[in-house]
């Protein structure tokens, strides 16, 4: 095979306030349980302006950092963690590309949004953010599953 060895590996998705407001939790939720994901955490909480800051470290000084803080905040948020077989990449495929209008149609983007902005969903974008991600939302000395 050319895309390398296959893992069973964690990614951390979070369902942004955008989704919540829309009533878009179940919908969301289900496709990554109908392709077969495992869900091992999953929590309803508010993301505040700190861990709003280092979840999205790499982008605090692009000039839509004001626009994304306010949004990522201003409401509850589903933080999740699923497992399965190259989790990261499936994932991130079911998601599709940052900008909603450009993200493929099947993919939650391209089936629910038309914003770069609020784009409903986010999701690990490899190993190591994924690692980092699932620290910062959950405290990983309570894992039992
Ligand atoms: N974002 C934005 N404008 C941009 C790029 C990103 O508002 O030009 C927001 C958007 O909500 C995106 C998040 O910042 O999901 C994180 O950006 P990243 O490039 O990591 O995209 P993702 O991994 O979420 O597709
Ligand atoms: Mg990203």
């Amino acid at each position: 095979m050319s895309d390398g060895a296959r893992h069973i590996e964690r990614t951390f998705v979070m369902l942004k306030p955008d989704a919540l407001e829309r009533s878009l939790m179940g919908e969301i939720l289900g496709r990554f349980e109908r392709k077969g994901l495992k869900l091992v955490r999953l929590e309803l909480r508010r993301v505040t302006k700190e861990l709003a800051a280092t979840h999205y470290a790499h982008l605090v000084d692009k000039p839509f950092y004001p626009e994304l803080e306010a949004y990522i905040t201003r409401g509850p948020v589903v933080a999740c963690v699923w497992e399965g077989i190259d989790a990261i990449r499936v994932v991130r495929n079911l998601v599709g590309a940052t900008d909603s209008i450009l993200a493929a149609a099947g993919t939650i983007r391209g089936d629910f949004g038309v914003d770069k902005t609020e784009n409903l969903v986010h999701a690990s974008d490899s190993p190591e953010s994924a690692a980092v991600e699932i620290r910062n939302f959950f405290n990983e000395s309570t894992s039992t599953l």
